[in-house]
């Protein structure tokens, strides 16, 4: 890899990132997009449906990630890993590593016949482990690039992918480089994690194989999807009665997760819509203590999943168990009647939280405010800033947020990022 010298470098390839980096390359500076995944998407290339308008996820991603790739301003570097950051006169140094693919990225044309011939089947990371892949596989099939990657941990070095490539592309010799990136500017576009799956230990997340987090389900609604139909993972039953545990891992303070993650109780009425059309004779039901729909059109999404039967109940669910055949069986404080009960259903799913992604803000110093998402440095600031002038944050990273505060977040920190990097040059004419 060549070290590299840019007006500003994104971290992160997710919907944020690659709206910000566009903005900045629109506007003629060079950026460069850094992601630790071997393909750009982040969680929204995963996502099913979007809510409001139920419009199709990979249909709207996969233009915006292929626009990043053909952008002539972006030079684009994915699986790479930011290893140091060091502050230079005239901004950023970093040190980054590009991790082997053990396969050429100029030579490898996609075609996917090393996958079609490895032996080893593992569980596929991008379908949340529901579906499966190759030792050897291309991401998933609108990964950005459409290159293949070899999972050398798993690989049992048999040879069948290298002597079916026809492009010579896969190579065992493939070490990790490091280069180095100098940049202007820097846009944190990490993003968010699930709150973990089993953080509550009484609703039986990862124990009981019939309780599924939230974008388990949105691979199951995928078109794209490992299945192309909701089934229980425990037995691959079609499931008749599905339950939404909102607050699972927001608003919680034994989990230090106090805030509400904004986005759950959107995405499980959209996916609670996305069932009922999938399954029209399942049970849908939603155990809620607030419904919170706040933005442009949510209310009106809201009132129109209860028009089509889903139902909504207004309790605290206290803990889930499993009955003899693997029925997850509810047991919920109806807040309203102040009575408990218990009810079974086939499949739960928990409507977790949003946690900041680890490892960017250490590596760059940048302070966390009580949330653990990245800081702003005063209430009145930009809420793009960060406490280190240069250095600016935008999409999930900050905080909890839909997609289309994550796109204008992007578009409000190239706005940032670009004022800055131009009074910078300024500064360095009259130097
Ligand atoms: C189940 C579910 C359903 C949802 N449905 C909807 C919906 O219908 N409509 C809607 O508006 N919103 C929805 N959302 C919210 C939506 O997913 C987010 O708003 C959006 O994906 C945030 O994008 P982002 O770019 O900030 O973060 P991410 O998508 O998390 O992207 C961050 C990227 O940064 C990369 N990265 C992280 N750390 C590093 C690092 N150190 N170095 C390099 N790269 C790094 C990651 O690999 C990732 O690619 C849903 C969320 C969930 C959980
Ligand atoms: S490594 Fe070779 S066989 Fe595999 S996708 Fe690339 S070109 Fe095709
Ligand atoms: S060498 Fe490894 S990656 Fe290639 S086909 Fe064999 S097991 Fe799969």
């Amino acid at each position: 890899m060549e070290n590299l010298h840019v007006d500003a470098l994104v971290l992160g390839g997710g919907i944020a990132g690659m709206q910000a980096a566009l903005d900045l390359a629109d506007q003629g500076f060079q950026v460069a997009l850094l992601e630790r995944e071997p393909s750009i998407g982040g969680k929204m290339i995963t996502l099913s449906k979007v809510f409001p308008t139920l419009d199709c996820c990979s249909c709207i991603t996969t233009p915006k990630m292929s626009a990043v790739a053909h952008h002539p301003n972006i030079h684009l570097l994915t699986y790479c890993e930011m290893q140091s950051v060091a502050e230079t006169g005239s901004g950023f140094r970093l040190a980054v590593v590009q991790k082997p693919r053990y396969v050429d990225v100029n030579k490898c044309t996609g075609c996917r016949k090393c996958e079609y011939e490895c032996p080893v089947t593992l569980p596929s990371p991008f379908d949340r482990g529901l579906g499966a892949y190759r030792a050897i596989r291309v991401p998933f099939s609108t990964a950005v690039p459409q290159t293949a990657v070899l999972d050398i941990e798993n690989c049992i070095l048999c040879g069948k992918c290298e002597k079916v490539c026809a492009a010579g592309a896969v190579d065992f010799t493939q070490r990790a480089e490091t280069f180095e990136i100098q940049a202007t500017t820097l846009v944190v576009a990490s993003g968010f994690e699930l709150t973990p799956l089993n953080a509550k230990k009484e609703y039986g997340g990862e124990t009981l194989q019939n309780v599924i987090d939230p974008l388990m389900m949105e691979r199951f609604l995928a078109p794209t999807g490992p299945y192309g139909r909701v089934l229980r993972p425990g037995d691959g039953k079609e499931p008749t009665s599905i339950a939404y545990v909102q607050c699972a891992g927001s608003r919680d303070q034994t989990l230090g997760v106090e805030y509400c993650s904004r986005v759950c109780c959107m995405y499980a009425i959209k996916q609670a819509m996305l069932i009922s059309g999938a399954l029209p004779m399942a049970d849908i039901t939603i155990y809620y203590m607030d419904i919170r729909t706040f933005g442009k059109g949510y209310e009106q999404f809201y009132q129109n999943a209860q028009a089509m039967g889903v139902e909504f109940v207004r309790g605290k669910v206290a803990a889930i168990r499993e009955d003899d055949e693997q029925n997850p069986v509810v047991k919920v404080e109806l807040t309203e009647e102040g009575r408990i009960i218990e009810r079974t259903f086939d499949l739960v799913v928990l409507s977790l939280g949003m946690v900041p992604t680890a490892g960017a803000d250490g590596i760059l110093s940048l302070p966390l405010g009580e949330d653990k998402f990245i800081a702003i440095p005063a209430p009145n600031a930009n809420p793009c800033e960060t406490a280190r002038p240069g250095i600016f944050v935008t999409g999930t990273a900050m905080g909890p947020m839909d997609i289309v505060d994550s796109i204008i977040t992007a578009g409000s920190v190239a706005s940032a990022a670009s004022a800055y990097i131009r009074e910078h040059q300024k500064e360095t004419a009259y130097a």
